[in-house]
């Protein structure tokens, strides 16, 4: 490398980004409020002047440029996953940035239609990338080791480096992808035992099962990986057990979406995570849409800074999560202590009381041989169970599942267990084992 060194634009402008956030993240919680409020005026100013949806909400709460941002915020009703998909046109600002330099991005859900945003493509990689690189500077991953990727959409290959923003910066070690579903197990594992990877980045179920694989068929020989990065899903205790016992991973967690990008990145010290407050604000609220205290679960909601291309503020995401207490790692940004997982991971049972369903897999290999189960709970009420078992379930080992489900429910719920060869879990980000369906179930093929 020549000196002194002139990086590529895009690197450059990536490195001062990842300077201004590392100074954002040590900022004292007002200094880090007052930033954002500054972000929140502009973006409503924005979003009056070339969104008709967003107009006509913001007049609703009597909105002015003067108004206090976090009053306006409070007053505006949450934007659901409908709101968007029904009024793409009157949310979009895309005329208003320069042509052609806004794209549509979809939404992974684990059921459902997807939801279309737009983004401002030029503005919106580059702080995707400083918030990466803030995630490897945080973790000290050593970027020299081979990366190991599994992903619902991502095509077999390899790479000679990491790409960007790593490799703008650094030497780093090559990459290779792997397509994550539709096949088996043992075909996944194959590059863990030649490739020798550093890190894994994929779904934490992907990691889950791979870390149950080895233990099984390589625990005299178990590979030793220095950390598994997640997204999409709920990370478990158990998971981070797994990992640590089969490859000596920990466990890094991350929490992003395909519509606003960076959320949440694990924390250096702990295992809770720090919201990514310089991207978004995030606002955890309760049935009645009360701000929730620390240590209650509640609906995410998410405000998009930067969403010039398409405003979203206050958008139900569908995760529950809970605030935790200020960290002592040096870093101010808020801390979530949990992120809880889908809401309709919810079960509202004829108490009233709602109950998080956990599923947790070493519970249920305690029963029976299973090596994937799936949980769908319709109006009827009726708890549906898919199981693939490595033998034919036996009358006791049903009636000990339903006695472990309606104890999960908390309430006498007719369940029904179904043997199959295997679970399609479609082509999704998250891999959602419990749901809540809208809908009684009235037999046939099961969704
Ligand atoms: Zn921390």
């Amino acid at each position: 490398m020549a000196f002194p060194h002139i990086l590529p634009a895009p690197a450059a402008q990536v490195w001062h980004l990842s300077q201004q956030l590392a100074q954002f993240e040590r900022m004292s919680a007002p200094q880090q409020r007052s930033i954002q409020a500054q972000s929140l005026r502009a973006l409503y100013a924005w979003a009056a002047e070339y969104s008709p949806f967003w107009r006509e909400r913001l007049e609703a709460v009597h909105w002015t440029r003067d108004s206090d941002p976090w009053a306006v915020l409070a007053g505006l009703p949450s934007l659901t996953r409908a709101d968007v998909q029904e009024n793409f046109d009157a949310l979009s600002c895309a005329k208003a940035l320069e042509p052609d330099s806004c794209s549509v991005a979809h939404s992974t859900g684990s059921t459902g239609r997807p939801v279309a945003v737009q983004r401002h493509g030029p503005t919106y990689h580059l702080r995707y990338a400083a918030h990466s690189l803030r995630g490897t500077i945080w973790h000290q991953l050593d970027v020299s080791r081979p990366l190991l990727k599994f992903g619902v959409r991502l095509h077999d290959g390899t790479s000679p480096d990491w790409g960007g923003p790593e490799a703008w910066f650094a030497k780093t070690g090559p990459v290779v992808r792997r397509r994550s579903i539709a096949r088996d197990i043992s075909e996944l594992y194959e590059p863990i035992k030649t490739l020798h990877p550093g890190y894994i980045v994929g779904m934490a179920s992907t990691a889950q099962t791979l870390a149950r694989y080895a233990l099984e068929n390589y625990g005299a020989d178990l590979p030793r990986i220095a950390a598994v990065l997640t997204t999409g899903e709920t990370v478990t205790d158990q998971m981070r057990r797994e990992c640590q016992a089969a490859f000596g991973a920990r466990v890094i967690n991350r929490y992003s979406n395909v519509e606003v990008g960076w959320m949440a990145m694990q924390c250096t010290k702990h295992e809770h995570l720090h919201v990514m407050a310089a991207n978004v604000i995030i606002e955890i609220v309760d049935e009645a849409g009360q701000p929730c205290a620390a240590g209650q679960p509640g609906r995410v909601l998410v405000t998009a800074l930067h969403s010039q291309a398409m405003p979203l503020i206050r958008y139900d995401v569908g995760d529950v999560a809970e605030w935790g207490e200020p960290c002592d790692c040096g870093i101010e940004l808020p801390v979530l202590r949990r992120i809880w997982g889908r809401q309709r991971e919810f079960v509202r049972v004829p108490t009233g009381e709602l109950r998080f369903f956990a599923v947790a897999a070493e519970e249920f290999l305690a029963i029976a041989p299973i090596r994937d189960i799936r949980f769908r709970y319709y109006t009827n009420p009726l708890l549906r169970c898919e199981v693939v078992c490595t033998a034919p379930l036996t009358a006791e080992q049903r009636a000990a599942l339903t006695a472990r489900v309606r104890q999960m429910l908390g309430f006498e719920c007719p369940v029904e267990i179904e043997q199959r060869d295997a679970i399609d879990w479609g082509a999704t980000d998250k891999r959602a084992s419990f749901l809540v369906m809208e809908a009684p179930w009235t037999g046939g093929a099961s969704s």
